[in-house]
């Protein structure tokens, strides 16, 4: 599949060819692990770390950050610090970053989400998941300990990498001026985010914001697409006025020229530079995805948030795709040695999203060139 390969290292490639010794002689980069989590989950979290640090951290020993709700018990912070000698600090979100913020009529949130419990939507009942998104998708970036450092690598309990990781991303990330780096992109789960794309694609349109190339690896494309001069409904004045809507669904015939392919990149991984979610543009499309109401009304994700934020915002050059990281969570897993052909159907670096038939017959090329062990230094010591 050369054609296709090029067509992707024109944007982006892997950053580090062969099964290098680590190379520790660079200086770090300024940069930290974030870890969200609970006390109860210490189990999950050890195990995250004991694979960080064999894969990765043993050599490089970057800091460690974790925020909690509540306070972290001596038990939790102990044990953490027994399983790395990296440098560890332990964070409380801060005071209306977490919760229901005042704007809001409380009782009608918490409605919405006894709707969406009654309706069996993954975690929709679940107040805390509510919080725990909307946390990550507007003010993680912001907590104190954070504000001295420039990247971040987000990490989760439960998570295992299983290949060696021998040179510095973050480096990498800066040498090749990217902005965001993902490892595996999948469909959500519609029900949790039915009108996130109504406000994304309307905070575009209201900024007149045109695509770089990496909205389209949201769009789902159409056959039969008629040219709409504006394909989506008008934000609702509420909105725009800065209070709460009530998410009036989509009118499927006027979303027509525009729909949502569910594609976001899978959060609980994320190497990103801090400095662009702190950013006036990524706050004011946070600002007004959240005034809309989604992240109570529906259970809409930090990872859609992210993603879609990045394609309005972002080109495809920016974005890194960590094609040689082993990485497992829960259930869904990206091995390099064996890539699952069709998990990311757009890849970020393709221009544009297009049913042209040749286009996409090379892409599935290049996935499946992906069976193909050991190529590009992938597979470089994975157990
Ligand atoms: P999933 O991966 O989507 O199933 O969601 P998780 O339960 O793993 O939550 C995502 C991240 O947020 C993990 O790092 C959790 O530890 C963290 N998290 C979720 N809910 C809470 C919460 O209520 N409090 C705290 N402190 N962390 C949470
Ligand atoms: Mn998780």
């Amino acid at each position: 599949p050369p054609a296709i390969r090029k067509i992707s290292e024109k944007h982006d490639k892997v950053f580090v060819t062969g099964c290098l010794e680590p190379d520790t002689s660079t200086p770090r980069a300024n940069a930290a692990f974030v870890v969200l989590a609970r006390n109860k989950e210490i189990d999950g979290v050890i195990q995250s770390i004991k694979s960080v640090e064999r894969h990765f951290n043993r050599w490089y020993h970057y800091p460690y950050v974790f925020l909690n709700d509540a306070d972290f018990d001596e038990t939790f912070k102990a044990t953490v610090r027994n399983y790395t000698s990296a440098n560890v600090e332990f964070g409380k979100v801060e005071p209306g970053t977490w919760g229901f913020p005042d704007w809001i009529d409380e009782k009608v949130a918490k409605e919405g989400i006894a709707k969406q419990g009654d309706a069996a939507v993954m975690y929709g009942g679940m107040e805390s998941y509510h919080f725990m998104c909307r946390f990550y998708s507007g003010f993680f970036f912001n907590h104190p300990l954070l504000l001295k450092y420039e990247w971040y690598w987000r990490v989760e309990p439960e998570i295992t990498y299983f290949c060696d990781i021998t040179y510095d991303p973050f480096l990498k990330m800066i040498e090749n001026n990217k902005t965001y780096g993902f490892t595996i992109a999948v469909k959500e789960l519609r029900e949790t985010v039915p009108n996130i794309f109504r406000y994304a694609s309307a905070y575009k349109r209201t900024n007149n914001l045109t695509s770089q190339g990496l909205w389209e690896m949201f769009v789902e494309p159409q056959e039969h697409k008629e040219e709409h001069e504006d394909p989506n409904p008008p934000l609702p004045d509420e909105v725009l006025q800065g209070k709460p809507a009530s998410l009036p669904p989509i009118d499927p015939e006027a979303m027509e020229g525009e729909k949502y392919n569910m594609c976001h990149f899978w959060s609980n991984f994320e190497i990103a530079k801090l400095s662009w979610f702190r950013s006036k543009e990524y706050n004011d499309f946070f600002q007004m995805m959240d005034r809309s109401g989604g992240f109570w009304m529906e259970r809409w994700g930090d990872a859609p948030i992210h993603s879609l934020a990045a394609g309005a915002l972002l080109a495809p050059r920016d974005i890194h795709y960590f094609r040689d990281f082993g990485y497992r969570h829960t259930t869904i897993q990206h091995c390099p040695a064996n890539a699952p052909a069709r998990q990311l159907p757009r890849p970020p670096w393709l221009e544009t999203t297009t049913t042209d038939e040749r286009k996409r017959k090379e892409e599935d090329e290049y996935w499946e060139s992906w069976d193909e062990p050991k190529e590009n230094g992938v597979g470089c010591r994975c157990r």
